[in-house]
């Protein structure tokens, strides 16, 4: 074990973390896996697996509608992971919650139902250069409908967000602010609270795409002080096709609803129709019931292992990523903000990211190579790709050296 990890290690059992999690024990191309691509989606403990799995044998039924058994438990299942989600983000109730597939979903049921019908031509919708699209396209979809702009604030050299140029920004003409909290492509952690207070004080919603947040720090929305978190679970060891939106009470009692359908009414007529009550007002249709026992259960683990050694682990590991990269000639590191969680977007002169990223699949390592849904910062940096190692706390110093020299190989290979 590298010397600088004894603290952490210390704390941090780390082979037992990676005997939790099945795939990690594959190997890829005759190579043992190593699996850095965290910030696309993150691997599952077993642990989340056997929840999915209990849930189809033991469980399964839909939810709110049956009065038997099964169904008390799914409904049982389904509701117990709202409240294991407030309680994870600390909201003030869970009925702050609405159940998505995930934080695009959040996104463009904040943008459909809340901002669209209070948006008027001249209106601005007010986001940040380094965002996922998921953070940009839904904003632009209904500036277009209803004659309103989406404006960016920049980035400084270092990746971190020009608080000041964002400030500056919030006009009266502002409907909302969106912001991640942090980059997927950067790993910048935006300062959350302060741009809240900001916006707050001129009476703009802020809502904040916390899909990179939540797998590597403990999230207190009240705390924050925005106004909507979105929040996706696949990458935050819990099965695809879960997430959330939290909303202040106010904001989700004044939406209507966005998708039609069971579960979300209280009467149905051709006279005219009432809906349930937030949140259920806004979860038309079968959920997925089996992903949220996952989500119940990947909060398990997030508590069993604590931020508190997740965090130091995982610093150690991007302090160490960082300084062994500087080694390969010619790299050029996107984002050393202050404030970062463990992504390493870089480029290398003379090669391009997809050939890198192809060569290094061959070498059993799994990375990211283009935009990363996020389009405008490859052309805040004029470029059209980059390579993206994400790291997550059940990767080790011994994989970062492995992919350190198997990039040294292949770009060799590609000069
Ligand atoms: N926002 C950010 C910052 C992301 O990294 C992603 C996923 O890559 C998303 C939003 C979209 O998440 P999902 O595809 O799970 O809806």
């Amino acid at each position: 074990m590298n010397a600088r990890f004894k603290i952490a290690a210390d704390r941090f059992d780390i082979d037992r973390v990676r005997a939790d999690f099945p795939l990690l024990q594959r190997e890829v191309h005759g190579k043992p896996l190593v699996y850095f691509d965290n910030a696309n989606t993150s691997q599952k403990p077993a642990s989340v697996i056997e929840a999915v799995d209990e849930h189809y044998r033991l469980h399964n039924a839909n939810v709110a509608r049956a009065v038997h058994e099964l169904g008390e438990e799914a409904t049982a299942a389904y509701e117990g992971a709202r409240d294991r989600l407030a309680r994870f983000i600390n909201a003030s109730s869970s009925q702050e919650l609405v159940l998505t597939s995930g934080t695009t979903q959040s996104i463009n049921l904040v943008a459909y139902s809340f901002l669209l019908p209070r948006l008027r031509p001249g209106d601005v919708i007010v986001t940040t250069v380094m965002e996922h699209h998921a953070n940009i396209v839904p904003w632009q979809i209904v500036a277009q409908r209803s004659g309103a702009t989406v404006k960016a604030a920049p980035i400084n050299a270092a990746g971190e967000l020009d608080v000041e140029a964002f400030i500056a920004l919030l006009g009266p003409e502002v409907k909302l602010a969106a912001v991640g909290h942090v980059s997927n492509v950067l790993g910048t952690v935006n300062p959350v609270r302060e741009l809240a207070r900001e916006c707050r004080r001129r009476g703009i919603p802020l809502l904040v795409d916390g899909s990179q947040a939540v797998p590597h720090r403990p999230v207190d929305v009240q705390s924050l002080g925005c106004d909507f978190y979105a929040v996706t679970g696949h990458k935050m060891l819990a099965p695809t096709g879960t997430g959330l939106l939290w909303a202040r009470k106010e904001h989700l009692q004044a939406m209507p609803p966005f998708f039609g359908g069971g579960e979300m009414i209280r009467e149905v007529s051709f006279e005219g129709t009432t809906f349930a009550d937030p949140p259920h007002r806004f979860e038309a249709g079968t959920p997925n019931i089996a992903g949220f026992a996952g989500v119940t259960a990947a909060i398990d683990y997030y508590e069993r292992l604590g931020f508190d050694a997740i965090r130091l682990w995982e610093s150690e590991l991007l302090a160490y990523a960082t300084e062994r990269l500087r080694e390969v000639p010619g790299l050029r590191l996107f984002g050393e903000a202050a404030d970062k969680e463990p992504v390493l977007s870089f480029l290398v002169e003379g090669a391009q990211a997809t050939d890198l990223a192809t060569l290094l699949d061959l070498e059993g390592i799994a990375v990211r190579s283009g935009h990363h849904c996020a389009h405008p910062l490859m052309a805040y940096y004029g470029v059209p790709a980059t390579l993206r190692a994400s790291l997550a706390f059940y990767n080790t110093p011994e994989e970062v050296d492995i992919f350190v020299a198997a990039l040294q190989k292949v770009r060799k290979l590609l000069l």
